[in-house]
C-alpha cells in the first residue's frame, strides 16, 4: 500500500541504487543490546561499493542532465564517500568530475592521504583538488566553475553530502520503501536511528514519513555538530522539501531529533567509541561499518541502549548508510586495539 501523496514519478530520476537495500534483523547485536536491532542495509546500494549517496544522485544526476551538464563538482572531506559515489556516478554516465577535497585537522595522516576513497577516486578518473586545512573551498569550487566555463565545459554543482532538495528526494521516497518492507514483513519499529551529517537523509526520511503520516521517530546522531545546530540544519532542509513538494513546512515541528554526544572532538576524527562499535559489529554480524559515520552512529546506539535512554525490548532500525571503505584510511588508530599490531 503507497499511503504517500507524493508523485515520485513527477520527479527526474536516472536509476542507478540496487533498490529496495535488504532489510536484516540481528541476533548476536540485538542480544548484546537487549533490544531487537534490524539493519536497513544501504551500504549496499551497489554503485562504487555502495552508500547513501547513490540515492541522492539519482536525483542530482538526472538534475544535471536536464540541464546539459558535462561535468560534476563536488565538495567534501579528503575520505568523502560522498566524493567516492559522486566519482563513480560521473563515470558511468560519461561525465567528468571534479573533486574538491578538504584535509581535516586530527585525522591519522599516512594511509588517510592515498588510501580508501582517495585511491577509488583515482580509479575512476576524477580530478582530485586537494585542499590544505584551512583554505576555502566554496570560493575555490567557484573559481574552478568560472575556469571550467571558459573551458567550455558545462560544470553542475553537487553540494556537499548532496545534501540540497533535490538530493534529499532519494531519502524521501526512501522512507515509503522502508514503510513497504516494514509492512510486508510484519515488523513494527519504534525508531530509526542513523548517522547525520550534512542532513539530507534525516530531512528526506522525515520528509517521506509526514508525506506519508506515520509518526515515526527518527533520530539522527550528530558526527560533526552539537545537538541544536544539527537539529536547525535538519529542520531547515526539512522545511523546504516539504514546501517544495506543497506540504505544510509548520508540519516538521517537533519531528527533528539528534544527539550531538557522540561526535568527539570533531568531524572524521576517531573515538574509542566508534573503534569498539565498529569492532562489535564486525565480530558479532560480521558487519563492516566505517569510522566516520555509521561508527560513531552505532556507538551512540549502543550507549543510549545501555543507559537505557532506549527502552529494553524496544525495535530499533539503524540505517547503514556505508562508508566502510574508509576503514583502511584509518588503519593506523584502528589497528591499535589488536595485540599485533
Ligand atoms: C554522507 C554520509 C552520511 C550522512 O548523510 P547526510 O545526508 O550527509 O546526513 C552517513 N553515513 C555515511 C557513510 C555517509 O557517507
Amino acid at each position: 500500500m503507497n499511503k504517500t501523496k507524493v508523485n515520485f514519478d513527477a520527479i527526474s530520476r536516472i536509476k542507478i541504487a540496487h533498490t529496495p537495500t535488504p532489510l536484516e534483523s540481528t541476533s548476536r547485536l540485538s542480544d548484546a543490546l537487549g533490544c531487537q536491532i534490524f539493519i536497513k542495509r544501504d551500504d549496499c546500494t551497489g554503485l562504487a561499493g555502495g552508500g547513501n549517496k547513490v540515492r541522492k544522485l539519482e536525483y542530482l544526476l538526472a538534475d544535471a542532465k536536464n540541464q546539459g551538464a558535462d561535468t560534476l563538482i563536488t565538495i567534501g572531506g579528503l575520505q568523502s564517500n560522498h566524493a567516492r559515489q559522486t566519482a563513480a556516478v560521473a563515470a558511468k554516465f560519461g561525465l567528468r568530475c571534479e573533486l574538491v577535497l578538504e584535509d581535516i585537522p586530527g585525522t591519522p595522516k599516512q594511509e588517510y592521504y592515498h588510501n580508501g576513497n582517495v585511491l577509488l577516486n583515482k580509479l575512476f578518473g576524477a580530478n582530485i583538488h586537494h585542499m590544505g586545512v584551512g583554505q576555502d573551498s566554496i570560493s575555490y569550487s567557484e573559481m574552478l566553475i568560472d575556469k571550467l566555463i571558459q573551458n567550455g565545459q558545462k560544470p553542475y554543482l553537487i553540494p556537499i553530502g548532496g545534501s540540497n532538495v533535490i538530493g534529499s528526494f532519494g531519502y524521501m521516497r526512501c522512507a515509503n520503501e522502508i514503510v513497504q518492507q516494514l509492512e510486508s514483513h510484519n515488523i513494527t519499529i519504534d525508531q530509526i536511528v542513523l548517522a547525520s551529517g550534512s542532513a539530507g537523509t534525516q530531512a528526506g526520511l522525515l520528509a517521506g514519513l509526514i508525506a506519508a503520516q506515520i509518526d515515526l521517530p527518527v533520530l539522527g546522531i550528530c558526527v560533526s555538530r552539537s545537538t541544536l545546530d544539527q537539529q536547525e540544519l535538519v529542520e531547515s532542509l526539512l522545511r523546504k522539501i516539504l514546501k517544495n513538494r506543497g506540504i505544510d513546512p509548520e508540519l516538521a515541528k517537533g519531528k527533528v531529533n539528534c544527539i550531538g554526544d557522540y561526535v568527539g572532538e570533531g568531524y572524521g576524527i576517531v573515538t574509542e567509541t566508534m573503534i569498539a562499535a565498529v569492532n562489535q559489529c564486525a565480530q558479532l554480524e560480521g558487519l563492516l561499518l566505517d569510522p566516520v559515520y555509521t561508527g560513531k552512529a552505532m556507538a551512540g546506539l549502543i550507549d543510549l541502549c545501555h543507559q537505557g535512554v532506549i527502552a529494553k525490548g524496544s525495535n530499533q532500525l539503524f540505517l547503514h548508510t556505508g562508508g566502510s571503505q574508509a576503514l583502511f584510511a584509518y588503519r593506523d588508530n584502528i589497528n591499535l586495539i589488536f595485540k599485533d599490531n
